[in-house]
């Protein structure tokens, strides 16, 4: 175990290709890989993560919005990249970047046909999202023939991709749900393919649809959370591999005695004699308050100290009274050993919120 003498996010790109080719080995060989790479990577560095990926072989890139489609695009990246949620002010930058747009809305469409026009462009390529009961964005099933009018003899712009997002791919309880959603995403596509002249290719599944539906891998795939080494599942979990380690270290301890108290607003008293630690990480490092006041526990040494008090904005007391450790130790948040689907659920959250919040001023360490 290294020790860094600060906060820092250990990230794993060993990792990061073992948990691809796992992901891989659940699909069938000629099913298409999109690695889904939006809010940084999952928090990780989006600068490593997406060439590593890229150097893997993943067909293709997703990201959120606009912005951070053109940072893979100044990073080198050259595969097609899609942008699931983008708005029409930032239409000429996708136009000049390459990069492939999420169409979402009838009008959408239409202000995006006008730029295309504008900009002189031939078979531009587009992804046109269906919602099929997420209720979050997408055409419904009664847009179709409006899009089909819209795109009739019009050569500026290609259909590349059908799509939709399940809405409870993670939960085993809701699989009448999920087949009724895989059920109305064919129909969809059908009536579409039926209307265009041409059959542009489909794709519904994330991590949790990979592993829990993969009869609906259709051509393509979109993985982000399994990628970072969270399977939405135990027995998924053990054969992921954690990318990031968050750690850091043991800056000061106190001895409470009974009766004291820590941190802002005296949210923790000591009953008894305490051993308080504090560590350079808080909020504003991606650690929300909501850990806080014994909601869950970092480690030293395999052992475990919970979080005391109310998270601060550069700092977290923890509880060491039974650790045996000193001043400038290491402490582990989250990593291979301590996972944060498990920090994230002992305070009513998820890996992906963890993950996603750790902010960067956090020193990113790359192994491998
Ligand atoms: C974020 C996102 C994904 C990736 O989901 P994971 O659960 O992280 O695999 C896939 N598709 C869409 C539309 C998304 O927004």
């Amino acid at each position: 175990m290294s020790n860094y003498g600060e906060t820092v996010l250990e990230i794993d790109l060993k990792a990061l290709a073992h948990n691809y080719a796992y992901l891989r080995s659940r699909l069938l060989p000629e099913t298409k890989f999109l690695a889904v790479v939006k809010a940084f990577a999952y928090g990780s560095a989006v600068e490593k993560i997406a060439l590593k990926l890229q150097d893997l072989g993943v067909d293709y890139f997703a990201v959120a919005y606009v912005n951070e489609g053109v940072t893979l695009r100044d990073l080198g990246i050259t595969k097609p990249i899609l942008v699931l949620h983008p708005q029409p002010v930032n239409f000429k930058t996708i136009i000049a970047r390459c990069l492939e747009p999420s169409i979402y809305t009838p009008n959408i469409l239409k202000q995006f046909l006008e730029i295309a026009k504008a900009e002189n462009q031939k078979d531009y390529p587009v992804h046109l999202k269906f919602n099929t009961g997420l209720n979050r964005l997408g055409f419904s099933e009664n847009d179709i023939d409006f899009i089909a009018a819209t795109l009739h003899g019009r050569k500026e712009l290609k259909v590349s991709s059908l799509f939709s997002h399940l809405a409870a791919s993670e939960d085993l309880k809701e699989e009448k749900f999920t087949i009724c959603q895989i059920e109305r995403f064919k129909g969809i596509t059908l009536k579409l393919h039926s209307k265009l002249d041409y059959a542009p290719f489909q794709h519904l599944l994330n991590t949790s649809g990979i592993l829990n539906y993969p009869q609906a891998q259709f051509h393509m795939v979109r993985s982000g959370i399994g990628l970072y080494g969270y399977g939405n599942d135990a027995r998924v979990d053990s054969e992921l591999k954690p990318v990031a380690s968050l750690k850091t270290i043991i800056s000061q301890i106190h001895q409470l005695a009974p009766k004291e108290s820590v941190g802002y607003n005296r949210a923790f008293v000591s009953e008894t004699s305490r051993t308080i630690a504090t560590l350079p990480l808080g909020h504003a490092d991606g650690i929300g308050r909501q850990y806080g006041n014994g909601k869950t526990y970092v480690q030293i040494k395999g052992e475990k100290a919970f979080i005391v008090g109310n998270v601060c904005m550069d700092m977290i007391m923890i509880d060491i009274t039974d650790i045996d450790c000193k001043e400038g130790d290491e402490v582990v948040v989250f990593g291979p050993e301590l996972s944060a689907q498990h920090f994230a659920e002992k305070a009513n959250t998820i890996s992906y919120e963890l993950l996603t919040a750790i902010s960067t001023r956090v020193k990113r360490v790359i192994l491998n």
